[in-house]
This record gives C-alpha cells, structure tokens and sequence, in this order.
C-alpha cells in the first residue's frame, strides 16, 4: 500500500515538471527554427503580438479554460500544443506512477528518455516538412 501510494504522489509531483518541460520544448520547437531567443521576447500571442499573462501559460489547463483561442484576439491555438504537453507530462510521470518507489533511477530514465525521444522525433519530422516545403 506504501509503495502504491509513494508512486502516485511521485507522478503527482512529476507531471506538472512534465508538462511544463513539454511547454518549453513547444516553445523552443517554435521559436528556434526562426532563430528566435527562447528568453526574448517574453511569451507572446503570433497573431496580435500581445504579451501572455502568466494565466495564460499554464500547460494544457490554459488552452482549456479559454477554449483553444487566443484571450485577446480570439484566435484559435494550434490543438496540437496542448496535446504535446500533455503527452511529455504523461512521458515523464508514468514512468513513476508504475514503479518509481522500486525502480527510482529507472523511471527518471525511461521518463526523460520517452520526453527526449518524443521531442526529437518531433524536431525530426519538423525540420523534414521544412526540408519538403523549402
Ligand atoms: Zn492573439
């Protein structure tokens, strides 16, 4: 029961660093490829370049509460960006919740390998389509 327990609240607490490394890698898969800092400017809407408040930037819970669009220009956000970080949380906490009481140092692996793997395949196919449409 101590063990069940022990790897829940470890994926409890690893998936908000899942989901919020998922969120960075967002950013960095959009903002590199055009050669723009990750720091500057701060996170900020495409379309009507206004400025994300921090209510804004909560992985996957933010793009539900305002409905997959943009709070100031009603804008729709890309379906896939949620699902991304959804996905690198589940990647990086799962691992845990099904062992990380037993196996500590190998759910830390499998879970940052699975988040590397699905982010580099995804930097992969990025830069393809890119290759495709230049
Ligand atoms: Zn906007």
């Amino acid at each position: 029961m101590a063990v069940i327990l022990c790897n829940l609240l470890g994926a409890a607490f690893l998936l908000p660093l899942g989901l919020a490394l998922g969120s960075f890698f967002e950013l960095a898969a959009d903002r590199l490829p055009r050669h723009e800092s990750l720091l500057w400017p701060p996170s900020h809407c495409r379309i009507c370049g206004h400025r994300l408040e921090v209510g804004d930037l909560i992985p996957v819970l933010s793009y539900l509460e305002l409905h997959g669009r943009c709070r100031y220009c009603d804008t729709p956000i890309d379906r896939g960006i949620p699902r991304r970080e959804a996905l690198s949380g589940l990647a990086v906490a799962l691992p845990w919740g099904i062992g990380g009481c037993d196996h500590p140092v190998g759910a830390l692996l499998v879970g940052a390998g699975l988040l590397l793997a699905g982010w580099a395949y995804r930097g992969w196919r990025l830069s393809r389509n890119n290759i495709r449409n230049a």
